[in-house]
């Protein structure tokens, strides 16, 4: 059990046979729908702000695979509480860790570090990065997003 991989598995699935915040938000201020073809995930994340600009609620429903499932719940349990400015700084370092193989660790990413895994995996990595990108979508009013 001291194989950090075997930890990280049992995260994302745990997350996944048991998402956090699956649910529709109402009343919401901003919502996207996010899809990722290469793999068939699809997800609808619906999100409210509070008047200073902080995540009040976040959530999504959809359905996609065990990592996709999984980075969307990571993201909404780790972004609820925070503001908008927390939210791209931490997608920035998620981003930077996925795409940089030898990219340390940082601390700050918390529980998203049990996805530096699929950074092997180039197809893995929309599958990891598609909530993020619907948030990017919801926020900039842009309705929908595609990994393609
Ligand atoms: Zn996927």
């Amino acid at each position: 059990m001291s194989d950090p991989s075997e930890l990280y598995q049992a995260v994302i699935l745990d997350h996944n046979k048991q998402p956090r915040n699956f649910r529709a938000i109402e009343p919401h201020t901003h919502d996207a729908d996010g899809h990722n073809p290469l793999c068939g995930d699809q997800l609808h994340l619906e999100l409210r702000l509070d008047p200073a600009g902080c995540i009040e609620d976040i959530g999504f429903t959809g359905e996609g695979c065990a990592i996709s499932t999984a980075s969307a719940s990571i993201m909404t349990e780790m972004l609820k509480g925070q503001s908008l400015e927390t939210a791209r700084a931490l997608f920035e370092r998620f981003h930077h860790l996925l795409t940089h193989p030898d990219a340390e660790l940082d601390p700050e990413l918390g529980k998203l570090a049990v996805l530096a895994g699929v950074r092997d995996y180039p197809m893995r990595v929309k599958c990891a990065t598609l909530a993020w990108h619907t948030l990017q979508a919801a926020l900039d009013e842009q309705g929908s997003v595609s990994t393609e």
